[in-house]
């Protein structure tokens, strides 16, 4: 069985998570940028690669979880948020890492897809 989830419904959901996650600046005051390079991949024949660049400045919300693509994936996606508020409890300007998408499905393999991640976090002077 395939979930299929109501697209409306899945942006309002989104919507509420963003606002409960709150606001860069809310977080974490001393951040001016936060920019995420990633790169998707997919376990297929084909495996679809992607690219992809996200800023986020302290207006924005501090709501660091990527969505999986991947048809008929549930719950899935890749949540950088612990790795970003270690990052800057550490004061660390770059993290490169990996992860795997956690989500659940009847028709998926687990490890269906992942992204490489290269995180960059600019401080505000002090
Ligand atoms: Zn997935």
């Amino acid at each position: 069985m395939v979930h299929r989830q109501n697209s409306l419904e899945s942006i309002e959901l989104n919507r509420q998570r963003k606002i409960a996650a709150g606001l860069v600046s809310e977080c974490f005051p001393e951040v001016s940028d936060i920019v995420i390079r990633m790169t998707y991949y997919q376990k297929a024949v084909n495996p679809v690669m992607m690219v992809r660049t996200m800023n986020f400045w302290p207006s924005q919300y501090a709501y660091f979880n990527i969505d999986c693509m991947v048809k008929g994936c549930v719950d899935g996606g890749f949540d950088l948020t612990s790795v970003i508020a270690k990052m800057i409890k550490n004061r660390r300007k770059s993290e490169k890492g990996k992860l795997v998408c956690k989500g659940n499905s009847d028709v998926l393999a687990s490890g269906h897809a992942s992204i490489d991640y290269h995180i960059t976090v600019k401080y505000n002077k002090l």
